[in-house]
């Protein structure tokens, strides 16, 4: 059984049965039947049912997030902010996708050829918890408009969002099939990516995990599109405006309770302004409302499972043994994970080595610039990055030295429906988004008339 328990009061709140192995093969028939329906549907009938599934998300958000908050802790802000993002993505790509599928000519000796962008079938979208609505709806939504049909397997606590999310295609008009949920264990998800009507396989999660089905994938010679962990430096530079940098990268760590693949999760600061930045983040940390995530005045709710608070308590006690400083924080009750600032971190400590999944701020000083950059490198991870200084030039130039899929000046790092997402390293590989990331799962091909 999959269980949904309420991190915040620590009750359950339901109970699902996982789909025994007749349920699943009517769900791959039905997710075959609906691509060849959708094979025969006009872009612009598409494009219509997928403002239909915007509207649905606009007129119930509150009980979208309120599911959210219920099943994996954030603030009922955050999660409204999510489902509005959802919404929101699906009208920018109902709007712009025509002309991302528009084939593109291409000149050579034929006397026509060009690339056609054309779905391939079922994709399987393996995701987690942490944004439970916006990681499902940033893969569904350019495939589904593009063609294709979309199987979940959604992180095992969030089975209701899973639901809720296959109920809003299902009202919206896409034929029976075009998204479904399956809820099975990541124990029994290797017959699914082994079956040849899954086309391709995407998964948002930790390294292990994508390795897990990366290797999988490969031996049936499915594509993947990998969206894994992240170790994000933010880099203050002496010259930085550092009011805005210290309010800016408290928010990059701590929104959704500092359980975000992009977070920033090593603060790298030149050493001249380390104190000054340092001062101005616990500031602002003292001031966090932490508890009770239905309530307005709330800021951070708790993280979304006690293992996952528990892991991170113990690298946070491994980082201290090593030498690191506990400015402020540093508790655990329950799931409620207290802010915690650390100073005097290094590249040899664990809050440094692993990426870190919660509400855990780690300062680290750097000697230079290019000291700064080398210690933004210095991880197995290239998700993103943030570079604060007031220098534009120079912000364009390191921009180029920083080993990650987005680096973001002087803003927080985040994912936008108009811009491709993905990393590098073990972060992963592939895009989501924009026109990269709608043509992943797409056959290119290529037509050459003579
Ligand atoms: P996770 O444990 O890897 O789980 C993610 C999904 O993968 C869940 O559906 C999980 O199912 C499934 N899974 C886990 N192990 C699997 C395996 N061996 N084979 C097949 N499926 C497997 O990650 P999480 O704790 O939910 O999420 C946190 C991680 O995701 C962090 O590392 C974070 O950085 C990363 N993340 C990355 C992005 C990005 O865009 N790059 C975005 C968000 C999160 P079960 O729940 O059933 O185990």
């Amino acid at each position: 059984m999959f269980t949904s328990i309420n991190p915040y009061t620590q009750k359950t709140i339901a109970t699902y049965a996982p789909h025994t192995p007749a349920e699943i093969e009517h769900k791959l028939l039905t997710g075959e039947r609906a691509f060849r329906q959708l094979l025969d549907t006009t872009l612009d009938q598409r494009r219509e049912w997928m403002m239909q599934v915007a509207k649905s998300l606009k007129d119930n958000v509150a009980e979208h997030a309120a599911l959210i908050t219920q099943e994996m802790g954030k603030t009922l802000k955050e999660a409204k902010a999510e489902v509005l993002k959802c919404a929101t993505s699906a009208e920018y790509y109902a709007e712009h996708i025509t002309s991302m599928l528009q084939p593109k000519p291409v000149e050579s000796d034929a006397y026509k050829s060009y690339v056609s962008y054309e779905p391939k079938g079922i994709i399987l979208a393996i995701m987690p918890w942490n944004f439970p609505y916006w990681q499902v709806f940033r893969f569904a939504i350019p495939n589904i408009l593009a063609g294709n049909t979309g199987l979940l397997k959604h992180a095992s606590n969030v089975s209701g969002c899973s639901l809720a999310i296959e109920k809003v295609f299902m009202e919206s008009g896409f034929p029976a099939g075009t998204f479904q949920s399956l809820l099975i264990s990541s124990k029994d998800i290797a017959p699914v990516i082994a079956d040849p009507r899954i086309q391709g396989v995407t998964l948002t999660g930790s390294t292990p995990a994508g390795k897990s089905v990366a290797a999988l994938a490969g031996k049936y010679i499915k594509k993947t599109v990998l969206e894994l962990g992240g170790s994000d430096p933010f880099i203050v530079l002496k010259d930085a405006d550092l009011e805005a940098a210290a309010r800016t990268a408290v928010q990059g760590r701590m929104q959704n309770a500092g359980q975000s693949c992009i977070a920033a999760k090593r603060f790298i600061v030149e050493k001249e302004v380390a104190p000054a930045f340092t001062a101005e983040v616990r500031r602002i940390l003292e001031n966090m409302q932490q508890g009770d995530p239905t309530l307005d005045t709330t800021n951070m709710g708790p993280m979304a499972r006690p293992d996952l608070a528990e892991e991170l308590m113990q690298q946070l006690q491994e980082t201290l043994a090593q030498g690191a400083r506990l400015e402020l924080g540093g508790t655990l009750e329950g799931c409620n994970f207290a802010p915690t600032l650390l100073t005097g971190v290094t590249s040899d400590m664990t809050a440094f080595k692993q990426e870190t999944f919660g509400p855990l701020a780690v300062i680290i000083e750097a000697a230079s610039e290019l000291d700064a950059i080398a210690l933004a490198n210095e991880t197995e991870f290239g998700l993103g990055a943030a570079l604060w200084t007031s220098d534009l030039d120079k912000a364009a130039r390191l921009a180029t030295l920083i080993e990650s899929g987005n680096v973001f000046i002087n803003a927080m790092v985040r994912s936008d429906a108009r811009l491709p997402f993905g990393g590098v390293k073990q972060s992963g590989y592939g895009r989501e988004l924009s026109l990269e990331g709608t043509h992943e799962f797409l056959n290119i091909k290529t037509v050459y008339i003579q």
